[in-house]
Formats: C-alpha cells, sequence, structure tokens
C-alpha cells in the first residue's frame, strides 16, 4: 500500500497548530521562528489581525460567484496595483505559475494581434524557476523540471544571467520577449545586476521585444520596494505576482502595459476562481498595509540588520557558512558545509529557513520582524555553528 498522499513532497516530520507574527507553534509544543515565511508568502507574518479582519468579513457576505458576474474587489485591487506600478491593466489567477502562464500568453497574443505571430520564442536564463506547468517548465529548461514529461513545449531559448552579448546572439526573427527573475530566488538568490536588467530593457526597445519580469518570489516588498523592477530604474512589459501578494491566501497576478493588455480580448483567457471575493479581500489588504508609509523603509532597515549580524556569524564561522547574499529580506546565505546540515541544525533550535539552489540556505523572514528577532535568529545561527564545528 502506498500513502494516500501522493509523495510528490519529502516535508520535515513536523506540522503547526497555529501561527502569530513571525512564530509558528508545531504540534509537537514547540514554537518555531518562521525564517520560511511559506516560501516568501506570509510576509506580513501569521494571523496578521487586519488580513484575518479582511478574510472573515468576506467569508461572511459572499465566497465566489465566477467571472461571469463583476467582482468589485478585482476592480478595486486592479487599481491599487495599477497606480502603484508601471502597469496599465491586471488579471488575477490563483498561483505563479497561472500568472507566469498568463504573461507567456500574452507575450504570443500581442504579436498575433500585430500581425507577426511568427514572434513567439522567448529568451529565458538558465538556472531559473518560473513554476510547474508544462510551459512553466519549458520557461526555465532545467531537466530536473522537464524530465519524465515528455515532450518540452516549445518557444524557449535559455542563455546564462549576466551574459548580454549572449543574449543578443539568441535573438533571432522568432524572438518575442525576454524573461527574467529580478533575483533567481530558486537558483540561490542570485541577484540579477540591475546594469543587466538596464541593458535588457534598452535590448528589448532597439529589438522590439517585450521584458517579461517574473516577480513572484521578490514582489511584495520582499527586497524592500514593491517590485524588484524599481531597483534598477526600469520598467517591464508584463509582470508576474503571487506569493506574497495573498499572504498566505492562493492568489497570483499578471500586470501589463496597456499594447500587451490590449491584445487580451474577450475570451482569450480565465480561470473560474481567478480574482474570487476572498482573494481579492485578503490581497488588497496586503496591499493597503504594504503601502503604508515606513512599511519599505522598516524592510530595509531590517535586511540591512540581519545582513550585518550575520556577516559577524560568518566571521566567526568560516568553516561554515561562505557568504551572505540578497536585497531586503530576500537573502541567501551560501554555506561551505551542505546547506541541508545548516538547515537541519536551525530547526533543531527552532528556527525554519528554506533552501535553495547553489548550497544556499534561503532566509525570507516576515517583513513585519523586528530587532529582537533579527537579534534571536543572529543568536540561533552563531549557536548552529558552533555545533556543527564541534560535530
Ligand atoms: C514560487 C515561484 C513560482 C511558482 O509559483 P507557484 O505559486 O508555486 O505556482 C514561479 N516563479 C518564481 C520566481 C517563484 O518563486
Amino acid at each position: 500500500m502506498i500513502p494516500a498522499l501522493l509523495s510528490n513532497y519529502a516535508p520535515a516530520d513536523l506540522s503547526f497548530e497555529k501561527g502569530k507574527g513571525p512564530y509558528l507553534y508545531g504540534n509537537d509544543g514547540r514554537r518555531y521562528l518562521d525564517f520560511a515565511a511559506g516560501i516568501a508568502v506570509s510576509g506580513l507574518g501569521h494571523a496578521h489581525p487586519r488580513l484575518v479582519a479582511a478574510l472573515t468579513e468576506q467569508a461572511q457576505k459572499l465566497w465566489h460567484v465566477s467571472n461571469l458576474f463583476r467582482i468589485p474587489g478585482q476592480e478595486e485591487l486592479a487599481r491599487k496595483l495599477v497606480d502603484a506600478t508601471f502597469a496599465d491593466a491586471v488579471y488575477f489567477c490563483n498561483s505563479g505559475a497561472e500568472a507566469n502562464e498568463c504573461g507567456i500568453k500574452m507575450v504570443r497574443k500581442y504579436f498575433s494581434t500585430n500581425g507577426q505571430p511568427e514572434k513567439y520564442r522567448i529568451i529565458a536564463f538558465e538556472n531559473s524557476f518560473h513554476g510547474r506547468t508544462l510551459a512553466t517548465i519549458a520557461a526555465a529548461g532545467q531537466e530536473k523540471l522537464l524530465a519524465g514529461f515528455g515532450p518540452v513545449v516549445d518557444g524557449f531559448d535559455h542563455v546564462p544571467v549576466g551574459d548580454i552579448e549572449a543574449v543578443k546572439a539568441a535573438i533571432t526573427d522568432e524572438t518575442a520577449a525576454i524573461l527574467i527573475e529580478p533575483v533567481l530566488g530558486e537558483g540561490g538568490i542570485q541577484v540579477v545586476e540591475p546594469e543587466f536588467m538596464r541593458a535588457l530593457r534598452t535590448l528589448c526597445d532597439e529589438r522590439d521585444l517585450l521584458l517579461m519580469l517574473d516577480e513572484i518570489q521578490t514582489g511584495m516588498g520582499r527586497t524592500g520596494k514593491l517590485f524588484a523592477y524599481e531597483h534598477a530604474g526600469i520598467k517591464p512589459d508584463i509582470l508576474t505576482s503571487a506569493k506574497a501578494l495573498g499572504g498566505g491566501f492562493p492568489v497570483g497576478a499578471c500586470l501589463a502595459v496597456e499594447k500587451v493588455a490590449k491584445a487580451m480580448t474577450v475570451g482569450s483567457h480565465g480561470s473560474t476562481y481567478g480574482g474570487n471575493p476572498l482573494a481579492m479581500a485578503v490581497a488588497g489588504t496586503v496591499v493597503d498595509v504594504m503601502s503604508e508609509k515606513g512599511f519599505m523603509d522598516h524592510v530595509v532597515e531590517m535586511g540591512n540588520h540581519l545582513k550585518q549580524g550575520i556577516v559577524g556569524v560568518i566571521d566567526r564561522h568560516p568553516d561554515i557558512l561562505e557568504e551572505i547574499r540578497g536585497i531586503g529580506l530576500h537573502l541567501g546565505l551560501k554555506c561551505k558545509v551542505e546547506n541541508t546540515l545548516v538547515s537541519n541544525k536551525l530547526l533543531e533550535l527552532g528556527v525554519l529557513t528554506a533552501k535553495g539552489g547553489d548550497n544556499v540556505v534561503r532566509l525570507l523572514p516576515p517583513l513585519i520582524i523586528e530587532d529582537d528577532e533579527v537579534s534571536e535568529f543572529i543568536n540561533l545561527l552563531d549557536e548552529a555553528c558552533t555545533e556543527l564545528e564541534n560535530g
């Protein structure tokens, strides 16, 4: 007999009863400092009073009607996102992969509508991650994601991040867009240089390509800006958001400029659940909270404190840790020993983290952490390293 639950994950043998702010309370009776935040989802921490209020209030009124009818919450949240970003219009769905699917379809539809259906290929980057649907695993192009799933969805070309000459060389008459994460998250918090982001924007302008950013992990305040593209001083044509957008309630969004959005005519795309009243009530409140004065400054400040503390720990334990990298509270701790040893030791000491590529332990705390939690983390990381040194 196999387990009734499909065995596609390998979860830690740990479950939780409840959460509050940056802490989770395990069914083992212990309290955990949550520096994984459900993989960069719980940006406002657990059980944020305003999110709880928004969800429960909406839950008592109306859950679902489908997109056969107008959903005022969608119109409101779209307006907030348009006002806060480069975008002119927003489409709502339920997850990151779905947001990327929409973005990829938008790229194709835009050129098809404008009489260039032969332009459909997208240049993407090695070591990236865009989700687990057939098109998004093809977009990432990694063998470990594609293996066993048959013919790869056509239309994606891959080059190394940071190599603008390789990007230029990959452009053909069929190229329609460039797709990139401003920080390669799953890839191990590999920050893409702002100069490279600007060079991509220039190239897209020169060669009539669309620039699509996957900000599913970097967005919604994680790097100290609402979206990470702001750091480079550029604007994309399409941007995808999910993860922290719903603070734990499933929701995704695909944002686009007018010329692209206009191609998505009635009937061209859709989702039954997409943008349902519950999701809109929560995500709308997430945007409100993050738009308050001082919110992003706090993320930057906590990120700096955390980095400074970690640099000290690395100095004290150079055989265990190598480097801290990332922006804001989107941090990657590159390890000298196997990253699993570090994350398991932290778990033993009551700290949750998320592993990433390139032997990195990702530190993705809720954005609402304070100096007390930063200090608590630094002390426990120091202790973890000491214990690892003592074998
Ligand atoms: C998590 C993630 C996705 C996929 O989101 P899902 O909600 O799991 O489908 C896509 N792109 C990036 C950069 C991500 O971090």
